[in-house]
């Protein structure tokens, strides 16, 4: 059996390695699980970040987590680049397991295990992430100035994120696989009302072209199988996240959409001396900007808790 440790953070995105930084410079010697494939979380899959403040001519995603990792582990955070696979969180010593089975323990935990978008599972869609492909209009709505842009959705999200784009685009395309809108009327009517968008009904999108950005799509109707032709050199994919917090299900309090409930503005979940930040909690705005901040209330929140037990 392991020692007990202060605290163990799982996670690995902006939430996770601010979190990590913080609790590593209180001298908390946090162990942080990574995640086995997607270290780095969530930024490790795009190009440029242009709205992390502190970098004046941008930075790539992957360099952004690269110096987070870096400078959480220069404070002495242990960070292992492996999977939780179970916990239990409801006693006083929580127990983490990771792949190899080895159990670790903790006084306190912090789930900063972030959201998955969506996909619509087709070829070219990964390969062309940050060349035109994206799954958030704040973070990438600016490159695509004057352009030819496509969003895939029928919700609210797809038309904040089609109202957003307008600003920017030349042209903004709703493809829905329905003939009426999931989102609430107001949003439909802002987004009926503006003449740089218009909609393809009851379609979805078939194939994605482009070598090494997108150059169009091929939709098909799905009443009639007709396919048609879109040239758009961006595409907005609008059709949820799923937060990852099966782990958690039966011992953390969850939303009606899956996230984690926290006590906020505090981040203490259900359960004392487990706290939870980032993508995972938050399905308003997702950014790395909000999780880093987040990840930095969750690592004062358990700061205080673990001064509180001695
Ligand atoms: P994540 O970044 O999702 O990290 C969660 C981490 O937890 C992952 O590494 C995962 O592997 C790990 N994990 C999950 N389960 C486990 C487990 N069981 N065990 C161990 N580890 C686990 N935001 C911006 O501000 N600007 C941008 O330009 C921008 N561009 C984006 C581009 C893309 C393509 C995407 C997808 C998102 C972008 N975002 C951007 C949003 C931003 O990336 C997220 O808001 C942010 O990464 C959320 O941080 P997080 O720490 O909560 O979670």
């Amino acid at each position: 059996m392991s020692d007990v440790r202060n605290v163990i953070i799982i996670g690995s995105g902006p939430a996770g390695y601010t979190a990590a930084l913080y609790t590593a410079r209180a001298s908390l010697k946090p162990l942080v699980f990574e995640g086995a494939v997607t270290a780095g979380g969530a930024l490790m899959n795009t190009t440029d970040v242009e709205n992390f403040p502190g970098f004046r001519d941008g930075i790539m995603g992957p360099d952004l987590m690269d110096n987070m990792r870096a400078q959480a582990e220069r404070f002495g955070a242990e960070l292992i680049p492996d999977d939780v696979i179970s916990v239990d969180l409801s006693n006083e010593i929580k127990t983490v397991t990771d792949s190899a089975g080895t159990v670790h323990r903790a006084k306190a935990v912090i789930v900063t295990t972030g959201s998955q978008h969506r996909k619509l599972g087709l070829p070219r869609e990964d390969e062309l992430s940050g060349r035109g492909v994206s799954w958030c209009a704040t973070c990438d709505g600016f490159f695509f100035k004057d352009q030819d842009i496509a969003v895939i959705g029928g919700g609210d999200t797809a038309m904040e994120e089609a109202t957003f784009l307008s600003r920017f685009a030349k042209s903004v395309t709703v493809v829905h696989r329905r003939d009426t809108l999931r989102a609430s009327k107001a949003m439909q009517e802002r987004a009926f009302a503006d003449p740089k968008i218009s909609f393809v009904w009851d379609s979805e999108v078939a194939e994605i072209h482009g070598e090494n950005k997108l150059s169009g799509l091929t939709l098909r109707n799905l009443k009639t199988d007709e396919t048609s032709e879109l040239p758009v050199t961006g595409l907005f994919i609008a059709i949820g996240h799923d937060p990852r917090t099966e782990l958690f299900k039966g011992q953390l309090d969850l939303d009606d959409e899956g996230y984690l409930k926290v006590d906020a503005p505090s981040t203490r979940t259900n359960l004392t001396g487990v706290f939870a930040a980032g993508d995972v909690v938050d399905h308003t705005y997702r950014q790395a900007i909000t999780a880093a901040g987040t990840g930095c209330s969750a690592a004062l929140d358990a700061e205080r808790f673990l001064a509180s037990l001695s």
